[in-house]
């Protein structure tokens, strides 16, 4: 038998992942004066040497796509590093005729050095959509139990945006936006046109300093990672002032196993797999707060097995790992033959969209459910690999004539991307795959999905709403979708959108639910999840300001039950 190494230490608090979750949860914790071990799967973070800001193209091997053009998948070399679709040695299954992706960040502030900053609140309606349309559950909290806690979320990380007042997509405490480009105010106009709401984006950048972090310098390349921290990233905005308290010991390296469970029935500390020595350690805690991202907090659970809880940790209700959902993605995009003749111009901002789209037919009947937003962008960034191919499809010839033609249409493209609500179904969960383990030796997960006829019914609109604002916009749209087959509509695959939620899903009533309102196991007091799990509903709007603030909110509530004794 393997020897076990124990921590001499009681945390009052064992926190599993440094991301969007894991990150808000120490900070609040240890400010609140608890003694936080986070336990972290990935190495640290060192911005000055990890990131490839203001890098050219030429400065990487394969100019940022990777040998044999492999790192494309992974959105290239020049992401913020460790996040991948694959792990090496730490695989995951899908049951035979399901395609599930799970893009996973093993690294201090995991998925948000990635992330697009994208930061909207879910609208008051979200929290209660089944009331209105029968589908789904309602959440046991409402808009304005979070409305104060997305409050201090945006105040301390800094979100631009503008006020607007459009019901689906609530105004936050915005810092001031950057200019709209060139691209922006033609999509504007062609929405005037056609009555499609598109307003100024709320994304998580600085454009003024906040808390002495920079404002942003409009380099343009935030998915590389920000070196002077003018974009959110947990390992950035979040651990530096946990760090500061002294009341944060950060464990890298630190794959969590198993949430161990006392006699008493309360968990009493967290098993893990030090990487570094393969050995197994144990950390001890009064509470623990599992923030490893939705599905690794589920597996998680699923394999914490106990005489008490043999289908899985705080699983009497059978929930853990249903209500699975990712956003609903389809994309394309249209040429604006009037942008030939734009003179260069500067074409400098944030790293990312300056304008979107917001749901706006809300106030309609639709034929489908709920409703979706829409991403875009376009215009003269840095070329990369491939960046002409849909040219060299079109144009015959070569030499000086097609370099002319590469010329006159660089720049006139408009990419859109429809992000929008799947509702839960019985098809999609995930479960303990019963033969694979990890090279730790830790049981995968197995994931089922499906998609319904509501969703693709909604990529079909997408696809008609595109091609409507490219038109109004005197361009030609260019991308061409099967109406049925893996992806009708051009329906991403699940998980690839990335916005993998409910897994462990709040509720009020604990036969159908994981959590209680405040993120605590509804069976066992001194457990929380704040990572995407909790979420009931998975609306248009992207969410990981949700998660923070939820995190916020739990948190806030754990100091409390802490000071009482109660945990
Ligand atoms: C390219 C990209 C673009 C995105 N764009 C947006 C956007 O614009 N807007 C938006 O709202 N969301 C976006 N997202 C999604 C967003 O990143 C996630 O919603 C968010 O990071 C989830 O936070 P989390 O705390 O649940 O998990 P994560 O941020 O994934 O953090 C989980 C952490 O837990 C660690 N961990 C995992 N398993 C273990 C274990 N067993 N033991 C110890 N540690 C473990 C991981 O290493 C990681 O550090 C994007 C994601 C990607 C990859
Ligand atoms: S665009 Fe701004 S926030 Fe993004 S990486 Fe550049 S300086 Fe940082």
């Amino acid at each position: 038998m393997s020897q076990v190494i124990r921590s001499p230490k009681m945390y009052d608090v064992c926190v599993i992942g440094s991301g969007a979750g894991g990150g808000t949860a120490a900070k609040i914790l240890t400010e609140g004066g608890l003694s936080v071990a986070l336990l972290e799967a990935g190495p640290p973070v060192y911005p000055e040497k990890d990131f490839k800001m203001l890098m050219w193209p030429y400065e990487l091997p394969h100019r940022g796509i990777g040998v044999g053009g492999h790192a494309a998948e992974n959105f290239g070399e020049f992401l913020a590093p460790n996040g991948a679709w694959q792990i090496e040695g730490e695989p995951y299954t899908s049951a035979p005729g399901s395609n599930f992706q799970w893009f996973r960040s093993r690294i201090v502030g995991g998925r948000t050095n990635h992330w697009g900053r994208i930061a909207l609140r879910f609208a008051p309606i979200d929290f209660q959509s089944a009331t209105r349309d029968g589908l789904g559950d309602d959440w046991p909290i409402t808009y304005d139990d979070l409305s104060p806690y997305y409050d201090k979320v945006e105040s301390y990380i800094g979100v631009f945006g503008t006020h607007e007042n459009v019901s689906s997509a609530p105004d936050g405490m915005f810092l001031p936006p950057p200019k709209p480009r060139c691209t922006d105010l033609i999509v504007k106009k062609a929405c005037d046109k056609i009555g499609v709401i598109c307003i100024p984006s709320r994304l998580a950048i600085l454009t003024k300093s906040v808390n002495g972090r920079l404002p942003c310098h409009y380099c343009g390349q935030c998915g590389r990672g920000c070196v002077t921290a003018s974009n959110f990233s947990s390992s950035q905005v979040m651990i530096p002032p946990a760090m500061k308290t002294g009341k944060l010991t950060m464990i890298t390296g630190a794959m969590a196993r198993e949430v161990i469970l006392g006699k008493d029935g309360k968990a009493e500390g967290v098993s893990y797999i030090d990487k570094a020595t393969r050995t197994e350690r144990r950390i001890s805690a009064r509470a623990v707060v599992l923030a490893a991202s939705a599905c690794e907090s589920a597996r998680l659970l699923l394999n914490s097995k106990s005489a008490q809880f043999p289908n899985g940790l705080a699983n009497s209700s059978g929930a853990v790992g249903k209500y699975l959902t990712d956003s609903v993605g389809s994309d394309g995009w249209g040429i604006i033959p009037q942008l030939e003749k734009m003179p260069p111009h500067n074409h400098d901002g944030v790293g990312g969209m300056h304008m979107y789209i917001p749901w706006w037919k809300f106030d309609r009947k639709n034929d489908f459910p709920r409703g979706y937003h829409i991403e875009f962008g376009g215009g003269r960034d840095m070329p990369g690999v491939g960046e002409f191919n849909d040219l060299l499809h079109e144009e015959e010839g070569y030499g000086a004539t097609l370099k002319k033609r590469a010329r006159q249409t660089y720049g006139t493209g408009i990419g859109m991307a429809g992000r929008g609500e799947m509702i839960p179904n019985p098809d999609t969960y995930c479960e303990i795959d019963r033969e694979v383990v990890d090279k730790w030796g830790i049981p995968v997960l197995r994931f089922h999905f499906k998609w319904s006829e509501y969703e693709i019914r909604q990529a079909k609109d997408m696809q008609e709403t595109f091609r409507a604002i490219i038109e109004a916009a005197g361009g030609v749209y260019k991308t061409k979708t099967p109406i049925s087959g893996e992806s009708p509509f051009g329906i991403a695959a699940g998980g690839k959108i990335i916005h993998e939620v409910g897994s462990a899903r709040m509720g009020a009533d604990p036969k159908s639910s994981v959590l209680n309102g405040f993120c605590q196991a509804h069976d066992v007091k001194n457990i929380f999840v704040m990572d995407g799990a909790p979420l009931v509903t998975n609306p248009d709007k992207n969410p990981t300001l949700t998660i923070m603030a939820l995190a916020w909110r739990a948190s806030e509530y754990l100091l409390d039950e802490a000071r009482k004794g109660n945990l």
